[in-house]
């Protein structure tokens, strides 16, 4: 029997918060908070938000529909946005995890995530406090090693 998941945003704003290179009405945010984004309170456009990105945009997390990543990998508790399927251009496959460089991540979450892809075989690369690491296979540490 397959479970499904019926996950939701709630009060998670963490893809608005600049880790995606995003261009809302003309105001762009890489690496600093949408312009429509009000703290503690989310979005400011909610009814009015483009369909692309916002309403169309799913992180690993939310689109998980099989239990693969734990309730406590949701970015607003986590600190980690999760987005796969990701590929290099020679057709690595890789998940990408990043923190906010101003807010805490938790540790445990990246120990799941490196036990997890360590597991199953699978790439990852992180992206904390501005650094980037890759771990998983040869190949693709050899990718972004260039
Ligand atoms: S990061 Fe994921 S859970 Fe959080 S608001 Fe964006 S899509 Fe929803
Ligand atoms: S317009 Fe709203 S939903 Fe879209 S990125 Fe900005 S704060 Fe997030």
């Amino acid at each position: 029997m397959k479970f499904k998941t019926h996950r939701k945003c709630g009060d998670c704003t963490a893809c608005c918060d600049g880790r995606l290179s995003t261009t809302i009405f003309g105001y762009k945010s890489v690496g600093r908070p949408c312009h429509y984004l009000k703290e503690g309170e989310g979005c400011s456009i909610y009814k009015h938000r483009p369909k692309d990105p916002c309403k169309v945009f799913e992180c690993g997390w939310l689109k998980d529909k099989h239990f693969k990543y734990p309730e406590f990998l949701k970015p607003n508790i986590s600190g980690l946005l999760l987005m796969d399927w990701k590929k290099t251009k020679s057709g690595i496959p890789y998940i990408i995890a990043v923190a906010n460089k101003n807010q805490k991540y938790n540790n445990d979450a990246v120990f799941w995530l490196l036990n997890y892809c360590n597991d199953n075989d699978l790439n990852i690369e992180f992206i904390l406090q501005g650094v980037k690491y890759y771990i998983g296979s040869k190949e693709f540490k050899k990718y972004f090693k260039k």
